[in-house]
């Protein structure tokens, strides 16, 4: 039965990348979510059999089947690999709170990536569906004071940001902090609990550490997109929450 439900896994994993991609392209242009799919080079309206996940980009061999221009190749390897990480996290916790929190995560680390990376926008409707969520599942499984409490860390972790922001404005005479990745700092803190949290903010600058010096010495764009290492730092936290235990109570008396 294991292997029939992570194929089942994978598969909504590739489905919701290919809608992710949709959702992130068309919301952060400004456009509606209704209306079919086009070629982004000839316009044509794309048909079902030219929209399945991977397979369509497999049998076009790559190439619009009308105007024969490349299709973006980034799309069949999101959609990969968000099917291995849906059937890794079900193999990984089984049906459980943890389970559908992961996956949650997976589909906001998603969208941010297209969004954040291409546009440098962290869009809001994702982020408030993510914060509703969490709090709805917690107040199932935990109960509805433990919900509660969930907002009051994903508040807490939100002014800690808003304060990081406004010091790093006065300090760098610039945006040190994106309006979006305050708003993430409300479903990080609501995920991990203000702790774990912190944990996850030191971790994203170590990991855009690498990406920021590149930028820095490369191209003359200097704003490095913070959101998408924000929501990788998040996963990683959430996925070794147990190894983060370890490093947190070295530091506790
Ligand atoms: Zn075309």
């Amino acid at each position: 039965m294991q292997i029939y439900y992570s194929i089942f896994f994978f598969l909504i994993g590739c489905v919701l990348a290919s809608f992710y991609g949709v959702v992130a392209t068309r919301f952060s242009e400004g456009k509606s979510i209704t209306g079919r799919s086009k070629c982004n080079h000839c316009q044509h309206t794309l048909s079902w059999k030219e929209l399945i996940p991977i397979v369509s980009f497999l049998i076009e061999k790559g190439r619009c089947r009308y105007c024969n221009k490349p299709l973006p190749v980034y799309e069949p390897i999101i959609e990969l690999i968000s099917g291995c990480c849906f059937s890794f996290a079900y193999l990984h916790y089984g049906f459980c709170y943890e389970l559908w929190v992961f996956l949650l995560l997976i589909s906001l680390a998603e969208l941010i990536f297209i969004s954040d990376f291409r546009y440098m926008i962290i869009l809001d409707s994702p982020l408030l569906f993510s914060a509703l969520f969490l709090f709805v599942l917690k107040w199932i499984s935990f109960g509805f004071s433990e919900a509660l409490w969930s907002l009051v860390d994903g508040l807490a972790l939100f002014l800690i940001f808003l304060f990081i922001g406004y010091i790093g404005s006065i300090l760098f005479k610039r945006e040190a902090l994106g309006g979006g990745d305050i708003k993430l700092a409300f479903v990080m803190g609501e995920a991990l609990s203000i702790p774990y949290a912190l944990m996850a903010l030191v971790l994203s600058t170590f990991l855009a550490l690498p990406y920021a010096t590149f930028s820095l010495f490369s191209s003359e764009e200097r704003e490095v997109p913070f959101g998408p290492f924000l929501v990788s730092a998040l996963c990683i936290v959430f996925l070794f929450i147990d190894k983060f235990e370890t490093i947190l109570n070295l530091f506790s008396f």
